[in-house]
């Protein structure tokens, strides 16, 4: 007798801890403890899918689910095939290769809610019709989504056919990770290891499914870090890793002392060392990494003369001469960037700025580590990508991973939140109109009729950020083209002038207008589909160093969402539990917010709203044949007609299903309860 008994994700301690998931296995026969075991369980550990609530889809009863489920280390959940995970902030042991290897060419429903079960699904649609895929991954910054993209790419690493001759790629994809983190990654108080960029990787594979290059786009690094930290931040790993790792040779060499406490960019944050990070041991992967990834000792010597000389910039003070000039007294500095870094060069920009006063020449020495910073991250994802390169040019498939930073509210936000946030709207506008798409799609394939859901629509947020004349970016880039003439207050009058009427717009000119004099700053709020936000508006500081960033900013986000529409897509919702990085820690309140934002109410709603169940007749058929004499054990006609005489035996009402041309499409999960129930019992 086979008896489909339910795990949990993490491991196979009892047959107790039941979800909704099967496992097979062989047992002898059915005690009444096996099948009073699920029920309880299913109490315990919730509903491995959010569509399988019975009761009506408010928000307490979805964070009632999850936290169930968050307390038994079940961190994944499905509404759908949507994957909703919240971090553990603890090993789990469910990433080990065996997982990986049950997860293969398994079916979807077939085994708890993993992101293995995400990553497979794309790749085995991708194998099978040959298109191309995506997993966009997102949640706010601790979430735990530079996780789950690494965890993806090792499922795959692991998983897919490959050659010795392709072990290199493998292992070059894989190695990027520390790379790319090394220079693009800092602690942060939300996160130690917080990505300061976005990014998006396709991973190519060839007809037989072996991974065979991969490519890397990377979004907005976190320039402003490079010259300042907040408290308890810090800046760029790589900083603090050459110098702990770094030999003394290359130190010397480098002109760099060993303490961190040496070096105004390091310490501004007061926590150069933090007990969490092994800055040592990550020097030595990351320069491993770079060896297997193809960078010459050469490029090295480049690369880390760059850093050094960011370094020894951050070091250089000005004194004001009688003329009321910046001057530098003390040369010291220059002459190590000139010997480390190209000579002349940057020792002639400086020059050239010497008349400036000391505030401004300080402004100008920073802006020149800002932005040889950000060409070095650059120049170093374009050398991985010339070394993840395919040079065949048979035909390849694709899946894309999007890590990309989520909606984002601090206690100052500029120009780089509003880039953050807008990018934001972009995805979630893509999320919303791709799953009311796909839904549509399949019930016009299937030929069912469905009405479907109105929801809110934030195209009208894009809208007021992006159009052309009209929208926030185009004002922005106007006021930045009237030098001298512009400030903060004429770039918000424009504003008002424009988009004042809007309705997800506000200034808070008008809310002050008694003190607006006295002060000497002024914002604006946007109110985002996630939230209110207030954005910090000083033009010659914050906003008008974005002269063209922005423009720029939108049509690389117009070409990601190019590439994306034109690829199947998976999604990923990333939670936070708590603001401690504590584990088992579920905080209601900051979960409630993240729920909310993610749009995973609507998503519940769009999922339910048509039908909450589909599934091909083959497998349903297989999955309960055993509760209809005509179907058991065998059924030899076409499976659609046996699912037919199945429900019409369970006593099915038509309203509650319909039949498609390859699924049955059940519409209230109560329906598949029932029969999951009658499944159990009969167990
Ligand atoms: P994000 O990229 O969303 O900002 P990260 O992926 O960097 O967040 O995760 C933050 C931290 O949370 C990680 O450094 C790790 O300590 C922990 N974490 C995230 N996901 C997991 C997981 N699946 N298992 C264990 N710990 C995790
Ligand atoms: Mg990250």
């Amino acid at each position: 007798v086979y008896v489909f008994y339910l795990i949990p994700a993490s491991c196979l301690l009892s047959p107790y801890h039941t979800s909704f998931v099967l496992q097979k296995e062989e047992v002898e026969d059915n005690t009444d403890a096996n099948m009073e075991g699920a029920l309880i369980a299913r109490d315990r550990v919730g509903v491995q899918d959010f569509v399988l609530l019975d009761s009506h889809t408010s928000e307490t009863s979805f964070l009632n689910n999850l936290r169930k489920r968050y307390q038994e280390n079940l961190i994944y959940t499905y509404i759908g095939t949507l994957l909703v995970s919240v971090n553990p902030y603890k090993e789990l042991d469910i990433y080990t290769v065996t997982q990986m290897q049950l997860y293969r060419g398994v079916n979807f429903f077939e085994l708890p809610p993993h992101l293995y079960a995400i990553a497979d699904n794309a790749y085995r649609v991708m194998c099978s019709e040959y298109n191309n895929h995506f997993i966009l991954i997102s949640g706010e910054s601790g979430a735990g989504k530079t996780e789950a993209s690494k965890k993806i790419l090792q499922y795959y690493a692991v998983t897919c056919p490959t050659t010795e001759q392709l072990q290199i790629v493998r292992d070059r994809l894989l190695l990027s990770n520390p790379v790319l983190e090394a220079f693009g990654n800092a602690k942060t108080l939300r996160n130690d290891n917080s990505s300061r960029f976005g990014k998006y990787m396709d991973i190519q594979f060839d007809f037989k499914g072996a991974p065979v290059g991969g490519h890397i786009l990377s979004y907005l690094i976190e320039k402003s870090r490079v010259v300042h930290q907040n408290h308890g931040e810090r800046n760029f790993h790589i900083f603090y890793q050459l110098l702990e790792g770094g030999d003394k040779d290359l130190l010397c060499w480098l002109g760099l002392e060993r303490n961190p406490q040496k070096y105004a960019y390091l310490i501004q944050g007061r926590c150069a060392k933090v007990f969490s990070i092994n800055d040592k041991n990550d020097w030595k992967i990351v320069r491993k990494a770079f060896s297997i990834i193809d960078f010459t000792e050469k490029d090295l010597e480049h690369l880390f003369g760059i850093v050094a000389s960011v370094l020894h910039l951050g070091n250089i003070q000005f004194e004001e001469d009688s003329n009321g000039h910046a001057i530098i007294r003390n040369g010291t500095q220059i002459k190590w960037i000139s010997k480390v870094s190209f000579p002349s060069q940057v020792v002639l920009v400086l020059q050239v700025l010497s008349p400036l006063n000391v505030d401004l020449a300080f402004y100008a020495r920073d802006a020149v580590a800002k932005a040889i910073y950000g060409r070095t991250f650059t120049w170093l994802v374009n050398k991985i990508n010339g070394s993840l390169a395919n040079k065949d040019s048979t035909r390849k498939t694709v899946i894309g991973l999007l890590d990309i930073y989520g909606f984002e509210v601090l206690d100052t936000n500029s120009f780089e939140q509003f880039c953050i946030n807008y990018c934001n709207e972009k995805l979630q506008q893509l999320l919303i109109e791709m799953t009311l798409k796909a839904e549509q799609e399949e019930y016009e394939l299937e030929g069912i009729e469905w009405e479907p859901i109105p929801y809110f629509n934030n195209k009208i947020i894009c809208d007021l950020v992006e159009q052309k004349h009209k929208g926030i970016i185009s004002i922005l880039d106007e006021e930045c083209l009237r030098p001298g003439e512009a400030t903060d207050l004429s770039f918000l009058e424009k504003l008002e002038e424009k988009v004042g009427d809007h309705a997800h717009f506000v200034t808070r000119k008008l809310a002050d207008q008694k003190t607006r004099k006295s002060i000497d700053w002024v914002d604006f709020r946007l109110l985002h589909y996630a939230g209110e936000v207030t954005y910090f508006a000083k033009l010659n500081k914050l906003f008008s160093m974005s002269s063209q960033v922005a423009t720029q900013f939108k049509n690389s986000l117009m070409s990601l969402i190019e590439i994306l529409m034109s690829k199947e897509p998976s999604y990923v919702r990333c939670i936070k539990p708590n603001e401690n990085k504590e584990p088992g820690k579920f905080d209601d309140f900051l979960i409630r917010h993240q729920v909310k934002y993610l749009g995973l109410m609507e998503h519940l709603r769009v999922r339910r709203a048509g039908f909450a169940y589909r599934r091909k007749y083959e497998l349903f058929l297989q999955r309960y044949k055993s509760l209809c004499p005509a179907t058991w054990p065998h059924w030899h006609g076409p499976a659609a007609e046996g699912v037919e005489r199945l429900i019409k035996h369970l006593g099915y009402k038509p309203e509650e299903y319909k039949l498609g041309r390859t699924k049955i499409f059940i519409r209230f999960p109560k329906t598949l309860f029932a029969t999951e129930d009658a499944f159990e019992i009969r167990k």
